[in-house]
């Protein structure tokens, strides 16, 4: 996945990218890299590990230069390590490049290269496409950027790459396929990164790259082109973020930062859109697209990881709503099993980064058939947000942890709101019923920050559990998804195994695993099937496994069969999920933190993935 940064102007680089990578660290951090380029001479310092290991073997250094360009890398081709760090450098020594996303024919380029003699420091798809763009340089006796362009048409995959020119003492080349790139607009520099975090401190104006499109970039100037060499106007954007909401304001982790602001960012994504007292939600989104929905014979909704939870949720209340039939699927399926999509089928993409590569690329194809894009997406201007035919902003503000939370509510609150706008227009749903669950959406924030005022709880039962090796999350109805979510952001942040299931189906397998030594947590809220799931508690115990429940307040029965429980204030069984997924995220923090896990970084993972 990768991060970028460049810079050209005035100023030293090297701060300015060293800063810019630190703030790109969720896109991965197996290794980093800066080239930096003065008086003809290009220096490369590159290093295994996260961005703050380079910074301390860089300490003393004079690493003076005015224009550079540096990455941290999620490693796709090769171990993390220093060689295979970026930035690499071409064979002849003349050109350092970073690249983010992958070259698909690497392999065939390769064996071609090798036998004109290049040889390889790295195992890197990178290099390969670096000495590829060399090779063709010297055959063609032509510009960088030609040589760039000529080798851009040959290569399948995706990229973003920056590199810089040792005869070239102010320009750096950029060019994209699938992997974001914004540029910010200085006065006499220019700022170029994976996104705008390591930009906003500079500049507010910037201008995102396209795929399929090259810049070139010196203090005074940006040209950008297409492919076919015709010079494009850039589309200058402002952007509508502060630096504070990229910093971590005193937490001692972006995740539990994000985690406390779910009660603000639930209340940005409500307000502006939705009102009780008027009975009414205003999504232009929605509402200007309404006659296409409503006409659909079905939605799908595309997303991976969290995401997909969140889309699980919405396909229930959807159809719950609006009976219209919801198929929830993984983007990386769906883009490869020749799935049936037909025109007017409306498509929900969810999205924090809206940058990942397979729901992109599943939504390319499906648009091609004619389908409705519908882009529930949190970074304005990304790239899913851009091929959508309508979407709603989540409005979660960036989210850094790699470990999506307040994002997640976001996307619910979202698809909530959407469900109810269509479920009204098709008169699916009673007023009665409409109103009601338009005073409880209203009620989440304070409701979320009711529950964040007892984490030193859940925070104890942390401490209780933090050695077991697996635990179990069951869970039904609305909540079974959250049961998923549960698991996964336990595996994610402490490493621990985890597995979510729909709390009956337990039985067709799980409960096999039950011991004493099982943690298993039930989200068991006030709903009609609660019988059900004490039922299910009831199991568990008489097979001495741990329970640990999320209960509604006011609930007598479950406390008693529960080793331990945390309650959460009464809500609707839709609304539920808002809330019954505060206190497993605080669960997940809290395991990863007294294990010792730098949870906002966790190994192998990375937070945008735009890679298959
Ligand atoms: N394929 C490149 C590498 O492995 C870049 C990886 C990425 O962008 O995720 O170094």
């Amino acid at each position: 996945m990768c991060g970028i940064v460049g810079y050209t102007g005035k100023k030293q680089a090297y701060p300015i990218i060293l800063k810019g990578l630190k703030r790109l660290e969720y896109r991965g951090y197996d290794s980093s890299g800066v080239a930096l380029l003065k008086n003809g001479i290009l220096n490369v310092y590159k290093k295994k590990g996260k961005v703050v290991e380079l910074e301390e073997s860089l300490l003393g250094e004079t690493l003076e230069a005015t224009i550079g360009i540096g990455h941290t890398r999620w490693a796709t081709h090769g171990e993390p390590s220093d060689k295979n760090a970026h930035p690499h450098t071409s064979a002849n020594g003349n050109i350092a490049m970073i690249h983010n996303g992958i070259i698909e024919n690497y392999a065939l380029i390769k064996s071609d290269l090798l036998k004109k003699g290049y040889s390889f420091k790295s195992e890197t798809d990178t290099e390969v496409l670096l000495n590829f763009i060399e090779d063709i340089q010297k055959n063609n006796n032509c510009s960088i950027e030609e040589a760039l362009r000529i080798a851009l048409k040959r290569v399948t995959g995706a990229y973003c790459i920056l590199l810089i020119e040792k005869n070239n003492p102010d320009t750096i080349i950029a060019a994209r396929k699938g992997s974001p790139l914004v540029i910010g607009i200085g006065k006499g520099e220019h700022f170029l990164a994976s996104d705008a975090s390591p930009i906003i401190e500079y500049t507010k104006e910037v201008v995102y790259v396209n795929d399929y499109e090259l810049a070139i970039v010196k203090p005074d100037e940006l040209i950008l082109k297409n492919l076919g060499n015709e010079t494009i106007t850039p589309y200058i954007t402002k952007l509508d973020m502060e630096l504070a909401a990229i910093e971590k304001g005193g937490y001692e982790h972006f995740m539990l930062k994000e985690i406390f602001e779910q009660p603000s960012t639930i209340f940005d994504c409500l307000r502006g859109r939705l009102n009780s007292k008027e009975s009414l939600i205003k999504m232009s989104g929605v509402d200007d697209n309404i006659e296409q929905i409503l006409k659909a014979d079905r939605i799908l909704i595309i997303a991976c990881g969290t995401s997909w939870h969140a889309g699980l949720v919405a396909e229930y209340i959807i159809e719950e709503l609006c009976r219209i039939p919801v198929e929830v699927e993984y983007a990386s399926e769906f883009r490869y099993r020749n799935p049936i999509v037909n025109k007017g089928d409306v498509i929900i993409a969810i999205s924090q980064s809206g940058e990942t590569a397979d729901t992109l690329v599943a939504l390319e194809k499906a648009k091609e058939n004619g389908a409705f894009i519908f882009g529930v997406v949190n970074a304005v201007g990304s790239s899913i947000a851009r091929i959508s035919n309508a979407g709603a902003y989540t409005h979660a503000g960036p989210e850094i942890g790699v470990a999506s939370t307040k994002a997640f509510t976001g996307q619910l609150v979202v698809l909530m709101m959407t469900a109810l706008v269509v479920a009204r227009h098709k008169k699916s749903i009673s007023e009665d019923r409409y109103n009601a669950l338009l005073v409880e959406l209203e009620q989440v924030p304070e409701k979320v920050e009711a529950i964040l005022k007892n984490a030193d709880q859940i925070k104890t039962i942390a401490e209780k559990y933090k050695t077991a090796n697996d635990f179990l999350f069951l869970g039904r109805g609305y909540n079974f998804p959250i049961a998923l979510e549960g698991a996964l952001k336990l595996k994610e942040i402490s490493y621990i195994h985890a597995e979510g299931y729909p709390a009956a189906e337990m039985k067709h397998g799980p409960i096999a695993l039950v011991d004493e030594s099982l943690p298993v947590v039930f989200i068991a809220t006030k709903d009609p099937y609660h019988e059900k799931i004490i039922s299910n508690m009831q199991e568990i115990k008489a097979r001495k496994g741990k329970i640990i429940s999320i209960i509604s307040e006011g609930d007598t029965i479950s406390p008693d069969l529960s080793n331990d429980y945390f309650c959460i204030p009464i809500a609707d069984e839709l609304i539920a999920p808002l809330l019954t997924v505060i206190p497993l995220q605080l669960l997940s923090y809290y395991v990863g933190i007294a294990k010792g896990i730098d949870v906002d970084k966790p190994r192998n993972l990375a937070k945008s993935v735009t890679v298959e």
